[in-house]
């Protein structure tokens, strides 16, 4: 299962410097990085490898299926991200 970004992310970007397949955004390259409040994960590309989550300073990162309670809605919340953004 794909991993997924929740609510404490603080977007300073630790994740998308160790990804090794490039599945989270926005990066430097894409619209709204400057304004961006937390990132989202690709969940079609993602390739479930942890490096996000020990580089992650505020535990923000869960596996689907690990996600608190609170923030299920995540998952689908950081695949829509990606459905918009292909529009
Ligand atoms: S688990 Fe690995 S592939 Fe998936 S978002 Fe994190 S660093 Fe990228
Ligand atoms: S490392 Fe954590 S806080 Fe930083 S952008 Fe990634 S998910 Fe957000």
């Amino acid at each position: 299962m794909p991993y997924v970004i929740a609510a404490p992310c603080v977007a300073d970007y630790s994740c998308v410097e160790v990804c090794p397949v490039n599945c989270i955004a926005p990066g430097p390259a894409d619209p709204g990085f400057a304004k961006a409040e937390q990132l989202y994960i690709n969940p079609a590309l993602c390739i479930h490898c942890e490096a996000c989550v020990e580089a992650c300073p505020v535990n923000a990162i869960f596996e689907t299926k690990a996600l608190p309670e609170p923030w299920k809605a995540y998952a689908q919340i950081n695949a829509d991200y990606f459905t918009q953004a292909a529009r």
